[in-house]
């Protein structure tokens, strides 16, 4: 497939926006400046995108709550506070293509009638922060930000607003709680960004990679890229490989490859020649999968049907000579660091899981610990403010579901 979204990265000066208009950069905005924002906001309905942040929520049906509000002004946030462990795919589009996801945000503000938007940076990305600035310097330069986008009385200002390194502001609300000055933590929903977000009004949140795929629609038009991969998530997708792989890294394919192909295809299979035992295919977040279920397609729809969820497309895989029991451990360890504090069960409950992991990780687990991790593990799912707690609960339960015998065998029951 021909590369969409990380179309020049060969090219080792792609963030100069002379190079991207070389390859007919911003040509996809002055094609949108053309057309009406309704019409606009009707090609991505047609894509068929759905977001890339890991919930997959539709885009233009996302976009087309804000533009129905009547509220000004309207706002435009790209997350790209990527801080989920294994997650690493949105930091050659940040580094290497920033006029995709800059040109991709501005066609977005003018379907929305934004004329305000920021990109959210995880504060640990220092090097694609001044690149970012130095792309939305030259961008104004050349007249495709500010009060006039090219001449066509079009006006959007954009700015880089680095985080501080936490990761519950890479959910929407607690982004935007951060971005106001406050301290991060989630809001309750509804009333959702959409309609009262940044300064409560109406907001749209979307994820780097999806900014990035603005241009691409524009481009080729919805019809033509909702031929690429699934049919019912359309689209290339980038999916960061780390683990047992022989080639880690960053891979740009259709939507709908299964696990099975980027494993063994792509990344060259396990590292060393040996077997592979796990993989979770979507971020820390995502329920790990045994070996013997790496024939799914890798898409938003299919993958609850094996059993898991595409989440970021962050592919983490292990050997045969993995200790899974302290991969769980770790990434308890990673969820009680970050959890905010605001909701008991999240706050409590996921320490306590981690000082039963920790136990059965130094030999000196109980007989009852795996019944009790269950228990403690389901009184915090469905009751906390945000993902967060679910998504520790989550990694819990299913390394227990497929791995018992590995907790049995430390705990000699
Ligand atoms: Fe904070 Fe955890 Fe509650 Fe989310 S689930 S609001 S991170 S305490």
């Amino acid at each position: 497939m021909k590369r969409a979204l990380l179309r020049n990265i060969d090219n080792t000066n792609s963030a100069d926006i002379n190079e991207y208009i070389k390859i007919s950069g911003y040509a996809s905005l002055l094609k949108a400046l053309e057309m009406k924002p309704s019409d606009v906001i009707d090609e991505v309905k047609t894509s068929g995108l759905r977001g890339r942040g890991g919930a997959g929520f539709p885009t233009a049906t996302k976009w087309a709550f804000a533009s129905m509000d009547p509220k000004f002004p309207k706002y435009l946030i790209c997350n790209a506070d990527e801080g989920e462990p294994g997650t690493f795919k949105d930091r050659p589009i940040l580094e290497k293509n920033p006029h995709q996801l800059i040109e991709g945000m501005i066609i977005s503000a003018y379907a929305l009638s934004a004329e305000y938007g920021y990109i959210y940076l995880r504060g640990e990305y220092p090097n694609a922060c001044n690149i970012l600035n130095n792309a939305i310097k030259q961008a104004y330069g050349k007249g495709y930000l500010g009060d006039n986008i090219s001449g066509k009385g079009v006006r959007f200002h954009l700015h880089v607003h680095q985080g501080a390194g936490a990761y519950i502001c890479g959910e929407e609300t607690a982004l935007i709680d951060s971005l106001e000055g406050k301290r991060g933590q989630p809001r309750i929903k509804p009333p959702f960004p959409v309609n009262e977000g940044f300064l409560s009004r109406p907001t749209i949140v979307n994820n780097v990679e999806t900014f990035a795929n603005i241009p691409y629609i524009m481009e080729i038009g919805g019809e033509q890229y909702a031929k690429i991969g699934s049919p019912q998530c359309p689209g290339p997708k980038l999916f960061s490989v780390s683990g047992h792989v022989k080639t880690p890294g960053v891979y740009e394919l259709p939507m709908g490859t299964t696990l099975r192909e980027i494993i063994y295809t792509h990344c060259g299979g396990i590292k060393d020649d040996k077997k592979l035992k796990a993989v979770i295919p979507g971020g820390i977040s995502t329920p790990i999968l045994p070996a013997d279920k790496i024939d799914c397609p890798m898409d938003f729809v299919s993958m609850p049907r094996y059993g898991s969820m595409l989440g970021s497309g962050a592919v983490m895989v292990f050997d045969e000579s993995t200790d899974l029991v302290k991969v769980c451990l770790r990434a308890i360890k990673f969820f009680e660091h970050e959890s905010c504090g605001k909701c008991t069960p999240c706050r409590e409950g996921v320490g306590w899981m981690r000082a039963i992991l920790k136990r059965i990780c130094d030999y000196n687990g109980r007989e009852t610990d795996i019944e009790h991790l269950l228990e403690v593990s389901e009184n915090i799912s469905g009751n906390t403010f945000c993902p967060l707690g679910d998504g520790a609960a989550t990694v819990v339960q299913n390394f227990i579901k497929h791995f018992r015998g590995e907790f049995e065998s430390k705990i000699k029951i």
